[in-house]
């Protein structure tokens, strides 16, 4: 009897072995999986089949071999699966459906005021199911939705244990699941989105993830692991310490680099939202301050676009004050956005000191950042004694979905392991 069940986990493993080098090949062939895996060309054989039965893999056009009969090319399908990724946030949510790439498939944003009610749960679920119904995929394929929310999870996964911004204390998921039908699991955002930044930059051994939402996020990856600490906040540097007389944090405390460097920081000390901030920010300044990231949540910043100033039709002088207040303006925001990243630098360069790694910038201020920016803070971080280079600074290009695609990962690497 024992005999007997061994042989089905080798099996099993056989065939996961196949799949998982097909993967990371992502186009092979027979006789590369048989030199690769080191397996009988029947094992492989039957294992190709087995995997082709479940449309798992499939035979795309063919190798030129050195001679002799070509060389069928082998792939995973990446649609095979879909997984379903969800960020909430305090009035709104971002939904998206990735393959087994982990390349997001459809995305799309509601606004959703957030309270913790069942009427909330069960639009949630609505807006679920209508964007699963919308992309046309069978219930078999969606192998589950995760969910980043804001707010730290307990050890469990199964409740919100810290949820001051959006008075989340009492989420759990359990309310949730009752309005999904599949697969459901909670995960803390910005652990989310560090775990999409592990994904997409797999040599990654240290770094520190500054999630630059509406409200700011933070992560450490230390030995490719995201740490999550003794009771869950470890990387919570959102409430590391800027200023011990700064403005009060939602925290408690003051002077938090939350209070600084967060979306919401940043709009409130501009009067105006980042989009105009940026677009306003950018004019004339030519191709060098072309954003480095693609825009999130649909923001595209219009860089060399005459003022508002320059756009009213006036004459004489009103025109030429009118012109005046663009200028002022564009000051005042220049000024704003240099102590923004200053801000950011001094943070950086003590995060550095620690982490001795990456520095991951991400989320919806992200996209807005420019080559000169990053130039900017290499510039104040780079008098410390322990310089970091550029090469060391990734910014990313998921905007506002970047927690939805990262929770959506877990499910396509419980399917990895499974198959
Ligand atoms: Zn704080």
């Amino acid at each position: 009897m024992k005999k007997s069940v061994s042989l089905v986990d080798l099996k099993g493993l056989n065939r996961n072995s196949v799949y998982n080098f097909i993967y990371r090949e992502r186009t092979t062939s027979k006789q590369q999986i048989v030199q690769g895996l080191n397996m009988g060309l029947s094992t492989v054989s039957q294992n190709i089949r087995l995997l082709e039965e479940a449309r798992l893999i499939e035979r795309s056009g063919s190798f030129n071999s050195t001679g002799g009969r070509k060389a069928d090319a082998i792939q995973i399908v990446r649609t095979a699966r879909v997984s379903i990724g969800v960020g909430i946030l305090l009035h709104s949510i971002y939904i998206v459906a990735i393959d087994l790439y982990g390349e997001v498939i459809d995305s799309q944003a509601f606004d959703l005021d957030y309270s913790n009610s069942d009427e909330y749960y069960y639009m949630l679920g609505q807006h679920i199911s209508n964007f699963i119904k919308h992309g046309h995929w069978q219930k078999p394929d969606i192998l589950g939705v995760s969910i980043a929310t804001q707010g730290t999870i307990s050890a469990n996964g199964q409740a919100v244990d810290y949820g001051e911004i959006m008075n989340n204390y009492d989420m759990k998921l359990s309310n949730i699941t009752k309005h999904i039908q599949y697969p459901c699991r909670l995960e803390h955002d910005s652990k989310a989105a560090a775990y999409l930044e592990l994904w997409n930059n797999p040599e990654t051994e240290n770094a520190v993830v500054l999630l630059l939402n509406r409200n700011f996020g933070g992560s450490l990856i230390i030995n490719k692991k995201i740490v999550k600490g003794s009771h869950m906040h470890a990387g919570a540097i959102e409430h590391l310490c800027i200023s011990r007389d700064g403005p009060r944090c939602y925290c408690g405390n003051r002077g938090c680099l939350e209070t600084y460097c967060s979306a919401n920081a940043l709009e409130a000390a501009a009067g105006t939202k980042a989009h105009d901030f940026f677009d306003k920010l950018r004019q004339r300044t030519g191709d060098a301050s072309e954003a480095l990231g693609v825009r999130g949540g649909g923001v595209v910043a219009r860089v060399n676009e005459r003022s508002d100033g320059e756009l009213r039709d006036g004459g004489g002088g009103a025109r030429v004050n009118e012109r005046s207040d663009g200028e002022l303006r564009r000051m005042e925001y220049a000024t704003i956005w240099a102590d923004y990243l200053d801000k950011l630098a001094y943070a950086i360069r003590n995060l550095s000191i620690i982490i001795d790694g990456s520095i991951i910038i991400s989320g919806y201020l992200a996209t807005y950042f420019t080559e000169d920016d990053i130039k900017t803070i290499l510039y104040k971080v780079n008098s410390s004694p322990f310089p970091i280079t550029r090469e060391q600074i990734i910014v990313s290009t998921y905007g506002q979905y970047a927690p939805a695609v990262g929770a959506a990962l877990y499910y396509v690497d419980e399917f990895k392991k499974s198959v």
